[in-house]
């Protein structure tokens, strides 16, 4: 059985690493993603970061941001 998490804001997840940010209400893939958007106490955008890809959460659809690549 699938979980669905709800923030405050109205994003949902399933995924339970999923990391989402309280400051600009992104949704992570997981922690080491969710630092990366982390600069100097802000959160820089995902789409101007090479490391991060856009991706869907499968069941509610909504955007998640992992990393481009492992290695990274
Ligand atoms: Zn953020
Ligand atoms: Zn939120």
């Amino acid at each position: 059985m699938t979980n669905i998490i709800t923030h405050s804001c109205g994003s949902r997840w399933t995924d339970k690493r999923t990391a989402h940010c309280a400051a600009c209400h992104r949704t992570f893939g997981g922690t080491r993603a969710f630092e990366m958007h982390r600069k100097n106490l802000t959160c820089a955008d995902p789409r101007t970061m090479k490391g991060l890809a856009k991706t869907s959460d499968p069941v509610t659809g909504e955007h998640v941001w992992r990393r481009a690549s492992p290695m990274l």
